[in-house]
C-alpha cells in the first residue's frame, strides 16, 4: 500500500511537469496565492469578466497539490457548515438562495469542463446517504428533513427495496438520494482547470512559496509581487503564512482506495449509477465508485493535528487506515479481503473555528512549528535515489 505521495489520483495521472517559478520582482493587477480550486476558479472568472486583467497565480508546489487534488470527488451542492446558523445571521431566504446557487454550481462546473475539454470522469448521478444500522435511521431521517427544509426539495427518500434498486448493501435500512452531485476525478479536474486558466492568459507560477502577504505586496524568496488586489486562497495551509498561524485551524481528512474490484462484486452491489455514497454514522464518511472500478472512501481519521500541523505529502497514520478499513467493510463486507492500494490525507480549514488574530499564541516548545520552508515537492532526495520521506518511488531525472 502506498501511503501519501499526495494522492492516489496523481498515481493514476502522473505528477504534472512543473511550471516555472517566479523569477524576480513582478507587478500584476491581481495576485492569487494558492493554485487549488479556490484560486483557479477565481482566476478563471476574473479573466472571463475582464480579459485585459493581468492575473497571476502563485503556488508553492504545483496547481492542484492541496485538497483540490486529493479529495473524494464529490462535486456537490451541499452547503458547508450549518444552514441554521447562516439563517440566524442572514435569514431563511438567503440560505435558500445559497442552496440554489450551489445546485447551479454543480452544473456550471460540468459545463465549463465540457467547454474547456476537461476529461475528469464526471458522472452526475447524485449522492446516496444510507442507514445501515438501527441507530442510524433516526439520524438519516433528521438529516433528510433538514435538507428538505433548507431547499432540498428534490431529495428522494428510499425505503430499503427502493435503495436496493440503486445499491445493494447488506443490512441497509433506508437511504435518501440527492440528484445534485457528480462524481469527478479531482486531480484530472483541477489540472484541467489549471490548463484552461493558463490558456486564458493567466500567469501560473509554481514552486514559489509565499512567505508573507501585506496590502499590495506578496513576498516570496524569489522576489516580491506587487498587486492592486490579492486573493489569499491557501485554505488549510494558511497557518503557514507569516501572521496567519491562527487564522484558520487546518482540519485533516484521509482516504483509502481499494484495488479494482471483481465484476461479480459489482454485479452483487448494483451501483450502476455510480452515485457518491455516505452514511449516517457519527463519523463523517464519503465515498465513490471510481471510473476504473475501485471504491475510494474517506473520513476524518485524525481531524486535527496538534499545533495546527499539516502533512504536506499527505501521509496517513496506521490507526486512520484501520479506521477507514472498518468503515469500508462495515458498508461492504465483501471487500474484507480486498487489497488497499493507497492511502492519503489532506487538509482544509475548519469553517467553524477560524480564530481572531488576538488569539494567536506561540506553539508549545515541544511541538515543531509548521514547516514553512521553501521546499518544493516531491521532497528532496539524494539525486536519482528513492524518495526518503513519503514513498519509495524514484523521482524522475
Ligand atoms: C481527503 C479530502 C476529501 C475531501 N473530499 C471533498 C469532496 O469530495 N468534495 C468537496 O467539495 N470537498 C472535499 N474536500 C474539501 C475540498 O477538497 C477543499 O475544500 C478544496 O479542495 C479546497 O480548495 P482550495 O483551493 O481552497 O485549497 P487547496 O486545494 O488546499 O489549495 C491551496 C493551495 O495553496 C497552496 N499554498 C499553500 N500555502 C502556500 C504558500 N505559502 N504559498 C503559495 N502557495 C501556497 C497549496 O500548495 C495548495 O495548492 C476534501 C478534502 C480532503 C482533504
Amino acid at each position: 500500500m502506498l501511503n501519501g505521495n499526495v494522492s492516489f489520483w496523481y498515481r493514476q495521472t502522473g505528477f504534472p511537469e512543473r511550471r516555472p517559478p517566479l523569477d524576480g520582482d513582478l507587478a500584476t493587477d491581481v495576485c492569487v496565492v494558492g493554485g487549488g480550486f479556490t484560486g483557479l476558479w477565481t482566476a478563471y472568472y476574473l479573466k472571463q469578466a475582464d480579459p485585459e486583467l493581468d492575473v497571476t497565480v502563485v503556488e508553492r508546489e504545483f496547481a492542484g497539490f492541496g485538497a483540490s487534488g486529493r479529495n473524494a470527488g464529490w462535486l456537490s451542492c451541499k452547503i458547508a457548515g450549518s444552514a441554521g446558523t447562516y439563517a440566524r445571521k442572514r435569514g431563511r431566504e438567503a440560505v435558500l438562495a445559497l442552496q440554489r446557487e450551489m445546485i447551479h454550481t454543480v452544473d456550471e462546473v460540468i459545463s465549463v469542463a465540457r467547454t474547456e475539454g476537461i476529461e475528469a470522469d464526471i458522472v452526475k448521478s447524485g449522492y446516496l446517504t444510507v442507514a445501515h444500522g438501527a441507530a442510524q435511521l433516526p439520524r438519516l431521517r433528521t438529516a433528510y428533513d433538514q435538507l428538505r427544509h433548507w431547499g432540498g426539495q428534490d431529495l428522494e427518500w428510499l425505503s430499503a427495496p427502493r435503495l436496493a434498486e440503486r445499491l445493494r448493501l447488506d443490512g441497509a435500512l433506508a437511504g435518501y438520494h440527492n440528484p445534485h452531485c457528480a462524481r469527478v476525478h479531482p486531480a484530472k479536474l483541477v489540472r484541467g482547470l489549471a490548463d484552461a486558466v493558463e490558456a486564458r492568459g493567466v500567469r501560473i507560477l509554481e514552486s514559489t512559496p509565499v512567505t508573507a502577504i501585506a496590502p499590495g505586496r506578496v513576498s516570496t524568496p524569489f522576489g516580491t509581487i506587487r498587486a492592486d488586489r490579492i486573493v489569499r486562497a491557501t485554505e488549510g495551509f494558511t497557518s503557514g503564512i507569516e501572521g496567519e498561524r491562527r487564522t484558520w485551524l487546518p482540519m485533516n481528512s484521509s482516504m483509502i482506495v481499494t484495488e479494482p474490484l471483481p465484476d461479480e462484486l459489482w454485479k452483487r452491489l448494483g451501483w450502476e449509477g455510480q452515485e457518491l455514497l455516505s452514511d449516517a454514522t457519527h463519523a463523517y464518511t464519503y465515498g465513490q465508485r471510481t471510473a476504473d472500478g475501485r471504491i475510494a472512501i474517506g473520513g476524518r481519521g485524525v481531524p486535527y493535528k496538534f499545533g495546527s500541523r499539516t502533512d504536506r505529502a499527505g501521509q496517513t497514520s496506521a490507526d486512520t487506515v484501520r479506521a477507514l478499513r472498518r468503515i469500508l467493510t462495515g458498508l461492504f463486507p465483501d471487500t474484507a479481503e480486498a487489497t488497499i492500494d493507497h492511502t492519503w490525507s489532506g487538509c482544509w480549514p475548519c469553517p467553524a473555528t477560524g480564530a481572531p488574530r488576538s488569539a494567536t499564541t506561540p506553539p508549545p516548545a515541544s511541538v515543531s512549528p509548521v514547516d514553512t520552508s521553501a521546499t518544493a515537492w516531491p521532497p528532496p532526495t539524494s539525486p536519482g535515489g528513492p524518495c526518503a520521506i513519503c514513498c519509495s518511488a524514484t523521482p524522475p531525472s
